[in-house]
């Protein structure tokens, strides 16, 4: 079956679904979004846990950050409803001074970016905001107050719906081959985890606890940097997170997860598990996306786990590339030739 528009987009998830947008709203007109899947949300982007961060260790995603912060600020005012940002911090934990030497010297990049209320914080302040710390080693941290959570779903529902009130089409149950299938002027490459190489499917584990009220919905997303076990509230449950490379299988992954749990976090362990599932990174060699034109196809995927929260800035200036044939910001880093 040929698949003929305008524009293509392959791939309905958030990225595909904000790039839509973005583009509808700069004028382009005969927009047609294709999904495998039967409707929204059957790819990596309903699995993520909702994490906004613009403490990045290089300057082209700290940028990246900051312009999907001023998208989701302004979220509700142009696309009409709640992203679910809430600045709620992000604070990454050093064990040892070689740790904590690494996050201030990111941190004064992050400064230089224009990041500046970002901290560094001693092991005492770190267990205020995070009550639940209790690791012996602990040396110190960074902080920031405006990284955080988002939500999802509402922001793949958001862009989606506002795409549809201008006219984007969303045909659902169809499925990219190949694209030497698709007769369009602008090809866009937006399938994720499934877009290929060099883009790879890699799995990621996540676990739920019980209803809880022993922490706070506003204690910061909690990071330990040296390994990325990490924690957050979700709806009154912690989330319990390790994304472990290479993956091992999921038995010796949860009591690796509990083992840093005790060792860091012990009251944590006192509530059950109730929920666990896995979902998809679409990893690049070097774990930043891929925007940009390879080959006559424009590519907006290879988010590499952070796939919702730069879906704003992403689709921002992707269509400003297509449209005005350069973007706002310095996006060089991840130009999709580069492998
Ligand atoms: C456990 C977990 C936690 C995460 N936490 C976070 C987080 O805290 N913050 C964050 O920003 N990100 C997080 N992520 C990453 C985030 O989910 C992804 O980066 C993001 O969803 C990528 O969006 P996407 O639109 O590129 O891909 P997807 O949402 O996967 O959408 C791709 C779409 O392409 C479709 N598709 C695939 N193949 C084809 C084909 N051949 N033809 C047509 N359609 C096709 C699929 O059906 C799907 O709808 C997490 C991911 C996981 C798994």
């Amino acid at each position: 079956m040929r698949i003929r528009s305008e524009i293509v987009i392959a791939g309905a998830g958030v990225i595909g679904a904000s790039v839509a947008y973005h583009l509808a709203r700069r004028g382009c007109k005969d927009i047609l979004v294709i999904d495998r899947a039967s409707d929204f949300g059957a790819g990596s982007t309903l699995k993520a846990t909702g994490g906004f961060r613009a403490q990045f260790d290089n300057e082209t995603e700290v940028r990246l950050s900051l312009l999907a912060r001023e998208k989701l600020r302004a979220f509700e005012d142009e696309i009409g409803c709640d992203s679910g940002y809430r600045p709620y911090g992000y604070l990454f934990l050093a064990r040892n001074e070689q740790e904590l030497d690494d996050l201030r010297r990111t941190q004064t990049m992050q400064h230089a970016c224009g990041l500046t209320e970002a901290r560094m914080v001693s092991p005492d302040e770190a267990r205020e905001l995070s009550p639940m710390i209790e690791d012996d080693a602990l040396a110190g941290g960074a902080f920031c107050p405006t990284d955080g959570f988002i939500r999802a779903g509402k922001i793949l529902r958001g862009y989606a719906d506002a795409a549809k009130r201008l006219g984007v089409r969303f045909q659902f149950d169809t499925e990219l081959r190949d694209w030497s299938d698709v007769d369009a002027r602008v090809k866009i490459e937006a399938r994720g985890a499934w877009s290929g190489a060099p883009v790879v499917p890699t799995r990621r584990n996540a676990v739920a606890t019980v209803v809880t009220d022993i922490v706070a919905e506003t204690t910061p997303m909690t990071v330990w940097a040296g390994d990325w076990y990490h924690f957050r509230v979700r709806d009154g449950r912690v989330l319990l997170l390790w994304p472990d490379d290479p993956l091992i299988d999921d038995d010796a992954w949860l009591e690796e997860v509990k083992r840093f749990t005790r060792e860091r976090a012990p009251r944590l362990l006192t509530l059950p598990i109730e929920e666990s599932w896995s979902g998809f990174y679409e990893m690049t060699p070097d774990k930043h996306s891929l925007l940009g034109e390879r080959n006559g196809i424009y590519c907006a995927t290879g988010a590499s786990g952070h796939g919702v929260m730069h879906a704003p800035a992403l689709g921002h200036l992707l269509a400003e590339l297509i449209v005005d044939g350069r973007t706002s910001i310095d996006v060089s880093a991840l130009d999709p030739n580069r492998f």
